[in-house]
């Protein structure tokens, strides 16, 4: 018999559960196992019947996009119980399940553990009691069980991200994108309240990615006077120039006395200090919903596969895992432990630790409420000086959303430092004619949301006559150090500046360099600003191409940005449940193609309603688009129709992700913080973003050398070992 998996999604609901469902099953079933959905969580497996369901290939079709979990949760007190665990150990049984994926918060998978370790005293009992026969209990002697991580909240040790938290950051910083527009109208104060009990995840990072004025956070109780210290910081924030006060509450905030700081105290306090009457916002439940983002699909669905991977190679001494993420990449961790660490952080909360309880959330997290802090206050950490350094801020190469945010965080980190920024105006032409403007605190106010590039930026890579105009700039604006943000030519650039520093004196101060492109084509850094936002327009429109073909058999052909760098057709084939992608970077052979038609038609005879292909823009230089769009409609005479969408610009526009706007912070605080630190030591070093390099910023020459510059993309991309989880997910087994 082949093993059987039972899936089930427990606790609270979470976008991207789905994607998980859907990657469990498909992957499982490529794995040679049989699937079956335990409905309603912990419930279901208690009541048993039809809440145990078989699930095959097709029945995880186009569930990919949809919020929520179509297998049903709910918390079941029942469970908590010897006799409700014995009866789900008894269905389980009779079911022939002992393998486990379970999809919760950590209290579900503080229960499925309880289970596992249970299982073997369950079983004995049931066998005792003429419950299930002897031969079921030789067969099932263990629970081999893996955990996936469903919560909005990011509470979990472990693993870097949850699944449901990117969608529900989508969907507080559309709200406070929306409060910000009437709240600047009005010159108002707003207090948006947002989820998470023991954990400020939601809050500091939105109010990050927003822009928020002021923020509480459980882990981060303030301390007495807190009320008119608040009204310092919005009234500094003002008179600088901000327009609209926006505070954020996570649900679970309280002062030192453990006092709850409700966003109703928020606005007593207001009310008393300034007269004003803030407007409260409370987004509740809006921030489980909708569509999960990008990030949500492909990294459950990556994950999924991985727990699979897990629950077949277990045997009775395999301790149950936590399938997570780090870094990116998908990643085990012992369950107990993460369970243990996530639940000691509620303690130190609770006994006070509040040093202890943010440091458990790891140097991330707490990088990032220092960062907060800097943004937010107005005034400078070190005194302005007459004869201060001068900084200036560059873009270069094509547009990414999130260049702003860069530009805005880095503006705002070197004036708290006592520096002046200067902007170079339309990247590097504007460095060359000398199009240089000193920017203020408030001269980047508003910049966090928005995309384009307010400084402006040019394909340009200069040529030889162009360094000795670049470095007359330098000179004459009495320039200390620069920082450049972009793409391709914002490397190639860089690297010639770095090559002719001999030749000009004026290149040498130092130089950072950060990625930003939505192509994701840079060495030593996972994602490139900017990257993160195309692939959610790109799964916004095929989720909309999938509408649009839903009354009729239609093939479509989909055409992604990234020039010779595979990233966004195939991340975004894989978190829009694509059928195939082709890549520039493994080409298109008339063979593959020949295969792809016939697998193509077969799809439709034997049923399906729609096939999804998405292509790089330069994954062929002979078969483009517009060809395959014809070959396929060759073959689909009578069968099918076929279109071609090709995505086009909206993928370099748009107000940039969460992430990406988080993205951007992080790298630009520490680009400033590294120049800082080289103006202050008298060092000329060019330096570039690196994901594992201390500061996360190493020498330029190392980060260049993973580069392949005549395809324009980096010698290693991580991206590509999600490839075979692709591969598995798009095709049913036995079809060629
Ligand atoms: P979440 O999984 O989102 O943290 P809960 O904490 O409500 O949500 O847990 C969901 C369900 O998991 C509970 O209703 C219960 O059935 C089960 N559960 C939680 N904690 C335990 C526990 N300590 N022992 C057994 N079952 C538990």
């Amino acid at each position: 018999m082949s093993p059987r998996i039972g899936v089930m999604t427990s606790g609270g609901d979470a976008q991207g559960m789905n994607a998980a469902v859907r990657s469990i099953v498909r992957s499982g079933i490529h794995q040679g196992a049989e699937v079956y959905a335990i409905y309603e969580g912990w419930q279901g497996a208690i009541a048993g019947g039809e809440h145990i369901r078989h699930l095959g290939w097709s029945d995880v079709s186009g569930i990919l996009n949809k919020g929520g979990t179509v297998i049903g949760t709910a918390r079941s007190a029942e469970f908590r119980t010897r006799e409700g665990q014995l009866k789900a150990v008894e269905n389980l049984v009779h079911n022939g399940i002992d393998r486990l994926i379970v999809i919760g918060g950590d209290g579900s998978l503080t229960g499925t553990r309880a289970l596992c370790l249970g299982w073997p005293a369950y079983v004995e009992e049931l066998v005792t009691t003429g419950r299930i026969t002897a031969e079921q209990a030789a067969a099932h002697p263990h629970l081999n069980i893996a955990g996936m991580v469903g919560s909005i909240d990011n509470d979990m040790v472990g693993t870097d991200m949850t699944i449901g938290t990117d969608s529900a950051m989508h969907r507080i910083t559309e709200a406070i994108d929306a409060i910000s527009s009437t709240a600047e109208s009005h010159r108002r104060t707003f207090i948006v309240e947002v989820m998470g009990r023991h954990c400020g995840y939601l809050a500091l990072m939105t109010a990050i990615a927003g822009g928020a004025d002021y923020t509480f956070l459980p882990e981060s109780p303030p301390r007495p006077g807190w009320e008119d210290r608040m009204v310092e910081v919005l009234g500094r924030g003002r008179a600088a120039g901000r327009r609209d006060s926006i505070i954020l509450v996570s649900e679970g905030a309280a002062d030192r006395e453990g006092e709850p700081i409700t966003a109703q105290r928020i606005q007593a306090a207001l009310r008393d200090r300034t007269g004003e009457e803030a407007r409260i916002t409370i987004l509740g439940h809006v921030q489980r919903g909708g569509t999960p983002s990008a990030y949500d699909r492909w990294m459950a669905t990556v994950c999924g596969a991985e727990a699979v991977r897990q629950v077949l190679s277990a045997d009775a001494q395999s301790e149950p895992m936590l399938v997570g993420v780090r870094r990116d990449m998908v990643n085990t961790t012992p369950l107990l432990a993460a369970v243990e660490a996530t639940h000691r952080i509620g303690d130190f909360v609770n006994e006070g630790d509040y040093e202890a309880a943010i440091h458990a959330r790891g140097v991330g997290f707490t990088t990032m409420v220092d960062i907060y802090r800097m943004l937010s206050e107005a005034t400078p950490t070190v005194a302005h000086s007459e004869n201060a350094k001068r900084i200036a801020v560059m873009h270069a190469g094509a547009l990414a959303p999130g260049m702003n945010q860069l530009a805005r965080v880095a503006v705002r980190a070197g004036l708290d430092r006592g520096y002046d920024l200067f902007a170079v105006k339309g990247g590097v032409p504007g460095l060359i004619s000398g199009d240089l403007q000193e920017v203020s605190w408030s001269d980047v106010e508003g910049m966090a949301s928005t995309g384009g590039a307010n400084f402006g930026t040019r394909r340009y890579v200069p040529v030889d006559a162009d360094l000795y105009m670049m470095a007359r700039t330098l000179e004459e604006h009495r320039i200390d150090a620069l920082l450049v943000m972009g793409g391709f030519h914002a490397y190639a650039t860089v690297d010639l500046m770095e090559k002719e520093r001999r030749r000009y004196p004026a290149f040498n101060i130092p130089i950072a360099l950060l990625p930003a492109s939505i192509d994701n084509n840079l060495p030593d850094w996972p994602m490139a600003v900017g990257s993160d936002t195309a692939l959610n327009t790109i799964v916004r429109s095929i989720d909309m191409i999938r509408m649009s073909a839903s009354a009729s058999k239609r093939a479509f052909v989909v055409e992604t940005m990234g020039r010779t760098c595979g990233f966004l057709p195939l991340m975004g084939a894989l978190a829009a449940g694509a059928e195939k992608a082709y890549l520039p970077e493994t080409g298109i052979t008339l063979e593959q193609l020949t295969d792809d038609v016939t697998a193509l038609v077969d799809s439709f005879t034997s049923g399906r309603s729609f096939y999804l292909t998405v292509m790089g823009e330069e994954a062929s230089k002979y078969f483009t688009g517009d060809v395959i769009t014809r070959l396929f409609e060759a073959e689909g005479a009578g069968i099918y129709s076929v279109r071609d969408a090709v995505i086009g610009h909206i993928q370099q526009g748009g107000n940039p992700t969460p992430f990406d706007r988080i993205n951007a912070t992080r790298l630009a605080y520490m680009a400033i913080s590294n120049l800082d630190r080289q103006l202050l030591n008298g060092s000329t070093d060019y330096v570039a973003a690196s994901s594992g390099a201390p500061g996360l910023l190493a020498p330029l020459r190392e980060v260049s050398a993973g580069m392949d510059w005549d395809n324009q993309r980096p010698n290693e991309q991580w991206w590509l070992k999600v490839r075979p989880v692709f591969e598995q997910l798009s095709r049913r087994p036995g079809q060629e």
